[in-house]
């Protein structure tokens, strides 16, 4: 058999979608070739998704990546976002051969076959018609040549389209089948050739393998280890046809049992030849050398080793990686295999792999499997090759020191095939060290927010491969697990058995550990047992550490793959499969058996709580609006016995007294059976606040009206938020479909804000402008001038400024005057902080009477309670004893910025809000802090150090009561 493939990028033959691949398979001549056993059949023992795969060359990714083609109605998910222009439809009925464009990277299988259905009877008859002057010109008097002698072989035309080259192959003289995504494409072909022997079938490239066995490379795979399979079970397929080549797969795990199955094969199917491949055959070919193997892959990918060999089998061609036998005891080496760049990967068939079999082996998450208990896993093969070199581990031995990985489009691709098969709840990403490529990581995420937003996964990678801001992505993406190899705590252990990179990174299991319980993603450690010179105390502390900080442990066995046996039997090599010592192992009875008790019944430990995190069937979320499933879970706890000074809620002791007046005033609405009534209110404010009733309306609290903001304002869909802004803003943002644009951070000058603002206008347009007064990070003020000048400059790009003021009464500042002159800014007062109404979540928004109109028309009808709105209306009625209250916390925060600024190392910022951002002393950590703060029963907002901050503390002005507590927690933190 030869298989041939022009350059993925190679166009094919008139008729053909651009872009796509050919294949032709050519039988030799009959005695050309070593004999051929009859049936052609191939059996594969071991694990399907490591298992050898038929690998068509140029196959999937000359479908996928250059086909586009215009269709009626909805563009598929990712073109309709696009800004790219509409390709124009050509006069001669629809029919377009469009170049790649960066678009393409979303096409999934589903959309592919979706154009093409949509764009194949234009496609036939410009084909039928010769429309494509530059194919016939030029292209065909080039290419055809290439294909050389096409009589007497069995020509494949993958994606043949209306099969203009199969009815050209067939003229030629050759067995001729085509395949195609598309099925009406398939029917203009069978119907064209219908006096030709040719075959047509519709079907997608990336099933080829299924499509081998039709054509009669049948492939069989069987993993009997986890289908629990009897010794009867394995006659039965053995006995119920014939294979030309049963390949074995060899790992740690699957050893004991190999010689007996081998006795079975040569004793049911004499006729097989039989090849052994896996990671212990790698490691210790010769070791096999002594069973009934006809082959042993002993380098290079599995499918390149196993593929080379059925080349051999049926052409003679020369092997890659594999020993074969010459001699009843001799073997001959030959020359090494290949690892594949991971555009000629095939992925595994998830129709074929015993997921239900895998499941029974996840069940007791205490058995250390990979798996989630509970939950089906789909595994994605993504990435192959380490380079960090640790000595205990085989993979730079087994598949090279290099990344290699699959690009970011076809990994979602395939999830999103595999779904279409079966319902996975989520996905494993099998890569030695994921977070290796940074930069592939982001767009991963960022690509599958967008067209997997309930998607949740896993991954494995280093301590020294991550940090705060990529996990946070990475949460944001779905992620639910990390896996990182802790392996010991002991630092002459870590300095003697782990690589540099590794050993220095040691220190930074607390950092990750933080960052993984701040982006809720269970960090998974392994810690390495058995190392020689780590003290078992040592051993237990790492286990200790990692469980009390809250993750999931998985203690494994050191193992020395130089030590492995040279000679000897086969089985020997099980003893690396890390649930015992290795024989010779130095160690003493006690020591063993202090060591296994560790190893499998770590104590304190616990099963995994991730399943919580993932949702079986996630299907059932895909009619969830994908922009509120990117946003975070969000949830706020009720420590009533805490001293709460983090989210800025006004501190004052008379406040008590204030809600029970409140309580009993006669001006209360008793009927709140009744909906609420407004226009009194909004009549009563607008007196009180000294403006027209028709430029105020009410909101429930800040996040109502910024909801009701965007999703009444918001049309041209774009929003600029600052730097850094209260969180509930992005969420209503985004929750109503706006795409965030974000002010990049800069040092507080206002000339420097001016400027920033008018950058992110002119390339924004009309748009909507959100800003704080005083500013909710840090309590900067903005003069009113200046908010004035940023209104006017928002007012000639079209767009809405929205203020939001909700710490306006500790400036004092009052925008609403503005109002009148200005009729593109909205001012957002909320009682939250300024009145200690936060429960009653209760805004006013202040703004032009036809603004104010547009707000009102879609308004919170009801959103507000009556109980809300009878407190506006006493809260106007007591506005002196209110504004007595900011008057009291604007004295307090000099007070507590003077104390602040005589501590050594502490930086009180200038604030003209109810709080104050503190830098932190350097010998301050934010673990210490959280921890001083969780002692004191204190919250308090700790802001991670970042480029020119200082770690920082966000402290909302206590009263003087509460001072002492939270300066002592403070002080505790240093
Ligand atoms: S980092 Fe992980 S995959 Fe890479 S060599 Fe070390 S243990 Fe193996």
């Amino acid at each position: 058999m030869v298989v041939r493939s022009p350059h993925p990028d190679h166009p094919a033959q008139e008729g053909g979608h651009p872009h796509r691949a050919l294949i032709e398979v050519s039988l030799p001549e009959p005695g050309s070739r070593p004999p051929l056993r009859p049936s052609r059949r191939l059996a594969s023992r071991g694990d399907p998704r490591n298992r050898c795969r038929w690998h068509v060359r140029g196959g999937l990714d000359g479908l996928c990546r250059g086909t586009r083609a215009p269709r009626a109605g909805r563009p598929p998910r990712g073109l309709q976002e696009s800004r790219q222009p509409a390709l124009p439809t050509p006069p001669h009925g629809g029919l377009l051969m469009a170049a790649p464009t960066d678009e393409t990277k979303h096409l999934s299988e589903a959309d592919v076959r979706e154009l093409w259905e949509a764009n194949a009877s234009a496609w036939g008859r410009g084909v039928s018609r010769r429309w494509d002057f530059f194919r016939h010109e030029f292209h065909d008097p080039a290419f055809l040549p290439l294909l050389g002698q096409v009589e007497g072989t069995r020509f494949l035309d993958l994606a043949c389209g209306e099969g203009v080259l199969s009815r050209w192959a067939f003229s030629q003289g050759a067995t001729v089948t085509g395949v195609d995504i598309s099925a009406q494409l398939i029917a203009q072909a069978s119907r064209s050739a219908s006096n030709t022997s040719a075959r047509f079938h519709t079907s997608s490239i990336s099933h080829m393998p299924q499509y081998l066995r039709d054509r009669g490379h049948d492939v069989v795979t069987r993993d009997f280890g986890a289908l629990q399979a009897t010794w009867r079970t394995v006659c039965r397929l053995l006995v119920a046809d014939d294979f030309d080549l049963i390949a074995v797969f060899n790992d740690f795990d699957a050893i004991d049992g190999i010689e007996r199955f081998l006795h079975y094969c040569r004793e049911l199917q004499p006729q097989a030849r039989l090849l052994t491949f896996g990671r212990a055959s790698r490691l210790r070919p010769q070791l096999f050398t002594g069973l009934l193997f006809d082959a042993i892959a002993w380098s290079g990918d599995y499918e390149d080793a196993v593929g080379s060999y059925v080349d051999h089998l049926v052409d003679g061609l020369p092997t890659r990686g594999v020993m074969l036998r010459t001699g009843p005891e001799t073997f001959e080496k030959g020359a090494p295999g290949a690892f594949l760049p991971a555009p000629r990967w095939s992925l595994p068939d998830v129709r074929e792999i015993p997921y239900d079999a895998y499941e029974r082996l996840y069940s007791d998450d205490l058995d250390k499997f990979c798996g989630i208990p509970d939950r089906r896993e789909l595994v994605v093969p993504l990435a192959r090759g380490c380079p960090v070199g640790c000595a205990f581990c085989d993979v730079p031995k087994q598949q090279g020191s290099a990344d290699r990985r699959l690009s970011v489009q076809r990994t979602l691709d395939y999830i999103e095939s595999s779904l279409s098969h079966r319902p996975f709840d989520y996905v494993s990403f099998y890569a030695p060290t994921f977070t290796l490529r940074r930069r592939w990581v982001e767009e991963f995420c960022e690509a599958t927010r967008d067209r997997l937003p309930a998607l949740r996964w896993k991954c494995v990678t280093t301590l020294g491969h991550l940090n705060e801001g990529l996990l946070r992505t990475m949460a944001e993406a779905g992620c639910v697990r990390v896996s990182v190899g802790l392996e010991t705590t002991h630092l002459p252990t870590a300095r003697e058995h782990l690589p540099g990179a590794k050993a220095a990174t040691l220190g930074r299991f607390e950092e990750v550990s933080e960052w993984c319980l701040r982006a809720d993603i269970e960090l998974n450690c392994f810690v390495m047992l058995g190392m020689l010179g780590e003290p078992l105390a040592h051993a237990r502390t790492a286990l200790d550490q990692a469980l009390e900080a809250g993750h999931r442990v998985r203690p494994t066995l050191y193992t020395d793959y130089q030590a492995l046996p040279v000679e000897g039997p086969v089985n020997a090599l099980a003893t690396a499969n890390r649930q015992l010592l290795q024989p010779g192992s130095p160690l003493g009875l006690s020591h063993r058996r202090e060591l296994y008790q560790l190893l499998h019944r770590t104590p304190g430990d616990r099963r995994t709580r991730v399943s919580e995190r993932i949702l079986s069937h996630p299907g059932l979320l895909s009619h969830c609006n994908p922009h509120v499933r990117q946003l975070e879970d969000f949830s706020k706890n009720d420590a009533r016995d805490w001293l709460n000074l983090k989210s800025n809620e006004l501190q004052h002791p008379k406040l008590r007294a204030i809600w029970e007046r409140f309580d009993t005033w006669e001006g209360r609405t008793r009927q709140l059976s009744r909906y609420p009534v407004f226009d009194d209110t909004l009549g009563a404010v607008a007196a009180g606040l000294g403006c027209r009733p028709e430029q105020v309306c009410l909101a429930a609290g800040s996040d109502g009206a910024l909801r009701a903001l965007a999703h009444t304002l918001g049309g041209t869909g774009r929003c600029i938020l600052p730097a850094h802004c209260y969180a509930g803003t992005e969420r209503a943002v985004v929750a109503a479909g706006l795409r965030i644009r974000r002010l990049p951070p800069g040092e507080g000058d206002r000339a420097s804000l001016a400027q920033r603002l008018e950058q992110a206008l002119r390339e924004e347009g009309p748009c909507m402008v959100f800003l704080e007064n005083p500013n909710g990070q840090d309590g900067e003020l903005l003069e009113l001038p200046v908010a004035a000048e940023l209104a006017a400059s928002c007012a000639r790009a079209g767009a809405l400024l929205i203020v939001d003021e909700a710490y306006g009464d500790f400036a004092p500042i009052d925008h609403t005057p503005l109002v009148a002159d200005l009729p593109n800014l909205i001012v957002l007062r909320t009682l939250s902080k300024s009145h200690g109404a936060a429960g009653l979540r209760l805004a006013f928004l202040f703004a032009s009477p036809p603004l104010v109109g547009e707000l009102r028309r879609c308004r919170m009808l009801n959103e507000v309670s009556q109980a809300a709105l009878d407190f506006a209306r006493f809260a106007m009625l007591y506005r002196d004893d209110f504004a007595e209250l900011a008057t009291d916390v604007r004295s307090w925060r000099a007070r507590v910025h003077q104390e602040l600024s005589a501590w050594p190392g502490w930086a009180p910022r200038p604030s003209a809000a109810n709080f104050i951002l503190v830098g932190a002393p350097s010998t301050a950590t934010p673990r210490a802090l959280l921890r001083s703060l969780e002692h004191h029963k204190v919250r308090m907002r700790v802001v991670p150090e970042r480029p020119g901050h200082p770690l920082s503390v966000r402290l909302t002005i206590p009263s003087p009561e509460d001072l002492p507590r939270a300066l002592l927690a403070l002080a505790g933190g240093r």
